[in-house]
């Protein structure tokens, strides 16, 4: 089964390294360092992949230790043995968030801040990209270090005072961490868990329900968070009974991804329906889910050539899990 392709990664993260509060300015101070850079939620990308720099091609300062925009997300994995060998050390890899208001910062002129208006012509010039939907374009090692550097950058975003007290928090760990000044209580990044499963009936069709905030004809496997005490396995269970009112058996768990759209990772499961006498009874929510069925091979296939179903994206774990069940790639929607 190909892996789901925010799954993917080559890097070595080096967590050992982070606590070291000198790790960033070293790594900002070698012009062998790359870096990548995410804006609004967007990563810079060239047709060829992420749009890596040099410290020295951005403008000055922009990497400052102590601003709070820089992470590190790790360096190349060396074969065995090749860093004893005497050879090149590992290229080490930054993330540079730029602000979400770049060039609005003005001084008490009017005038922009010199460093910010640096930045603000820096992203003017650069092509940005949501990674979902460039996701399959990556190579692993860019998949890995997008991953990260983008669910990192919707943490600080989202997180900049402590959850206990309300004061504002600073960024330690090399980007990876934020501790509270008032209480010094340290927070990690946050990571949500939610449940996506491929359900079958006892003649091994498949189920996809239409979400109904979704565009027209789209099809996908159902999914659900993972509620406060509750395993994955038991909120498969949850979801699919509150959605489709069925019963399901044979939890097997399959494949994760990480999906930073916030602060995702997608649990992907394989379920097989309770014995039960009669033909299976799907009973919408009518909420969630306003339309769900169970589909053949030949029958999806047909409804996704004559345009009548729309699958989820190549970047999904949802069209992983449908294909693995299909036992190939499916072709796109007329
Ligand atoms: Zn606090």
């Amino acid at each position: 089964m190909s892996l789901p392709p925010l799954s993917r990664a080559a890097h070595d993260p080096d967590g050992a390294s982070r606590n070291d509060p000198e790790l960033v300015s070293r790594v900002a101070a070698d012009p062998g360092t790359a870096v990548m850079l995410v804006y609004r939620g967007e990563v810079a990308a060239a047709e060829q992949g992420l749009s890596l720099f040099s410290p020295v091609e951005l403008p000055a300062g922009a990497l400052a230790a102590g601003s709070g925009r820089v992470t590190y997300l790790g360096r190349d994995r060396l074969p065995a043995g090749a860093a004893q060998d005497g050879g090149p050390s590992p290229r080490s890899y930054l993330a540079l968030t730029l602000p979400a208001d770049l060039g609005a910062e003005r001084d008490l002129d009017g005038v922009a801040i010199a460093e910010d208006a640096a930045l603000a012509g820096l992203a003017s010039s650069l092509h940005w990209r949501q990674l979902r939907d460039i996701a399959t374009a990556l190579s692993d090692r860019d998949a890995g270090l997008a991953t990260a550097a983008v669910a990192l950058a919707a943490w600080h975003a989202r997180h900049p005072r402590c959850p206990r007290c309300g004061e504002p928090t600073v960024v330690e760990g090399s980007g990876w961490v934020r501790r509270c000044l008032s209480d010094n209580s340290q927070h990690f990044p946050r990571t949500d868990p939610a449940v996506i499963m491929a359900v079958t009936d006892a003649e091994d069709r498949l189920l996809l329900g239409h979400a109904a905030h979704w565009p027209a004809h789209r099809f996908s496997t159902l999914a659900g968070f993972v509620e406060s005490g509750e395993s994955a396995e038991n909120a498969v269970v949850r979801e699919v009974h509150e959605e489709v009112g069925l019963e399901v058996a044979e939890v097997e768990y399959v494949v994760s991804q990480p999906w930073p759209f916030p602060c995702s990772l997608m649990l992907g499961f394989r379920a097989v329906l309770a014995e039960a006498p009669g033909a299976p009874v799907i009973s919408v929510d009518g909420e969630e889910i306003t339309d769900a069925r169970f589909f053949t091979r030949s029958e999806l296939k047909a409804a996704v050539q004559r345009g009548e179903i729309r699958l989820p994206s190549q970047a999904s774990i949802a069209r992983v899990l449908i294909e693995q069940w299909f036992g190939a790639a499916l072709p796109e929607s007329a």
